[in-house]
Formats: C-alpha cells, sequence, structure tokens
C-alpha cells in the first residue's frame, strides 16, 4: 500500500517540476496502477491533470502525444490507427481490460522504461523524441539508455513517413505480461528490428536492421536476419519463460513480422 502525505494540483508544468525536486520522496502521478501495487511512502503527491498533457495532434509532418494520454485514447484514435499501420493503437489493446487501458498513461510508461512495455516497443521500430520538461528533447533509444534523471516527462513527438509496420507479443494467458514482443517498421528499404519483454527492455536489433536493409528479401536472407536479432539481443530467464524458450520465439515473430511486412505470408 502507498501512503501520501500532501497532495498538490499545478496549474503550470514549472510549478509541478519545482515541487518534484523539493523532496526526494515527491512523485509525479500518472494513472496511478503501478504506483498502487507499490509501498512508497509519498511526500506530495503531484497530479499532473491541470496541464493539459491529454492530446494527440497531428500536423503535417509529426504526431504529438501528451503524458497524460491513456492506452484507450491509444488504442481508439483514428489519427494512430490510420499511422504506422496502425501499431501504436495495436500494441495496447490487449493490455489487460478497457478500465485498466481507460487509467494508465503514455508518460509514465515511457518515463518508467520498463522492460515488459508493449507501447516502448512499438515506439522504438518509429522515429519518437521524448520532451522532459527540464532534460528538453531527447530520441527514445538514448533516453531509454540514459540513467534516471528525475524530471517530467511531458509529450513524445513521432515523425510521420509512410512506413509499414508490425507489432506482435507473445503470452502465456490474455491478460498476463509478455514474454516477448516484436516491433517491426519497413520505409523505403530501411528496416528496424525490436524486441522487448526479453525480459530486459526492448533494444533495436541494429545488425540485423542493417543487414535486411542491405540485402535484397529471399527466404534465406530473411532467416539470417532473424538469426542475428536473436544472436545479437540478450534474453533473460523469469518465472513466464526461459531465456532459451525466447530466444526460439523470437526467430519465428521477427519471421512472421517480415513476412507481413512484405507481404509474403
Ligand atoms: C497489473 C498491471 C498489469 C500490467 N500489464 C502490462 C502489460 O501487459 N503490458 C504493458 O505494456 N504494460 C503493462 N502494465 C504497465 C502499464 O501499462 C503502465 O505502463 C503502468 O501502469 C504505468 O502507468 P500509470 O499511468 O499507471 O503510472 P503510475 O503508476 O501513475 O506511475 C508510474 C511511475 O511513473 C512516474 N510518472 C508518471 N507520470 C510521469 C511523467 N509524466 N513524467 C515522469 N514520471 C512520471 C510516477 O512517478 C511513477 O514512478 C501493467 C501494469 C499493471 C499495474
Amino acid at each position: 500500500m502507498i501512503t501520501i502525505k500532501d497532495y498538490a494540483i499545478p496549474t503550470n508544468l514549472d510549478e509541478a517540476y519545482e515541487i518534484l525536486q523539493n523532496r526526494r520522496n515527491n512523485v509525479v502521478l500518472g494513472g496511478c496502477s503501478f504506483l498502487r501495487m507499490g509501498s512508497k511512502n509519498i511526500n506530495t503527491a503531484i497530479d499532473l491533470s491541470k496541464l493539459h498533457l491529454d492530446f494527440i495532434n497531428e500536423t503535417d509532418n509529426t504526431i504529438e502525444i501528451g503524458a497524460m494520454t491513456t492506452f484507450r485514447t491509444l488504442e481508439t484514435s483514428p489519427i494512430l490507427q490510420n499511422n504506422f499501420s496502425g501499431i501504436l493503437s495495436k500494441c495496447v489493446k490487449d493490455i489487460v481490460g478497457v478500465q485498466f487501458r481507460n487509467n494508465v498513461t503514455l508518460g509514465a510508461t515511457v518515463y518508467s522504461k520498463y522492460g515488459f512495455s508493449d507501447l516502448i516497443s512499438a515506439l522504438l521500430a518509429l522515429d519518437v523524441k521524448v520532451c522532459l520538461h527540464r532534460g528538453g528533447i531527447v530520441p527514445l533509444d538514448t533516453f531509454l539508455e540514459n540513467k534516471y534523471e528525475k524530471d517530467i516527462l511531458t509529450k513524445i513527438i513521432i515523425s510521420k513517413d509512410s512506413s509499414k509496420c508490425y507489432f506482435t507479443s507473445m503470452r502465456n494467458s490474455h491478460s498476463d505480461y509478455a514474454i516477448l514482443n516484436v516491433a517491426l517498421s519497413n520505409e523505403d528499404s530501411k528496416w528496424k528490428i525490436v524486441v522487448g519483454a526479453r525480459p530486459m527492455k526492448a533494444q533495436i536489433a541494429n545488425r540485423a536492421s542493417l543487414y535486411l536493409s542491405q540485402n535484397e528479401l529471399n527466404d534465406y536472407t530473411i532467416e539470417y536476419a532473424c538469426e542475428l536479432a536473436c544472436e545479437e539481443l540478450v534474453f533473460g530467464s523469469n518465472l513466464r519463460a526461459s531465456k532459451e524458450y525466447r530466444k526460439e520465439i523470437c526467430k519465428v515473430l521477427i519471421e512472421r513480422g517480415i513476412r507481413e511486412v512484405i507481404g509474403w505470408k
């Protein structure tokens, strides 16, 4: 159970950031689903709901998504359904249930860099920048590698392109965490292969992505790219699956994805 001593509902980001920095155990609230599972002693809980961070805005070149946007909004957004083969809607649609997705937020998810996250894997296959109130604008892959700084994630910016994308996850049972997830994107022969829930946080398989981008696609090159991805990424075991099992299904899921993207089913 968490305990909260004080509650603040700031009306601008500078104020929210200042409260966050005041004490070590001052904490920003997203949808609170994950926070509630822990046992933190929170001094001041900072509610971001008056900061207008719940939005999905499309321009000619970008899609911006605010930190307080819920998974349900991602799932049902026509903008996201109509871009990137709809993977940002698809990747959240099987997470727990509708009531849960009405609550959990994009900002908390990306900021927390969860290894099991389906959304982070899908985002990593795209060209995404993370906007931090203090830390500025950082590419998502750099943000994921950087060590934690106490900050507020305000929005993400996705560059629009005409890439064909794919997302899939494998679960032992419907509402459980994924034992592996795979996201792919392909634009003008440039491929990105991402694997998450290994169970470590999502990572781009750089060598495999480059190999696929530089070689003509046939049965041999597709299979070799899948092998390369499994060799370059590290897999681990937990109560859901062993690293050996994850590695085996990784090949299968990537191959399915490549074949679906190029229309060779
Ligand atoms: C039971 C359960 C099952 C789940 N299953 C899955 C699953 O199958 N797949 C999946 O991908 N995810 C899953 N998740 C994770 C979920 O999708 C969210 O990623 C997670 O709950 C965090 O979202 P939240 O809004 O609840 O965050 P909160 O609990 O409110 O916050 C989480 C952390 O983020 C910080 N934070 C919140 N907002 C910001 C911000 N804007 N800037 C900086 N820090 C911030 C908080 O201070 C806190 O430390 C599951 C979570 C739970 C509780």
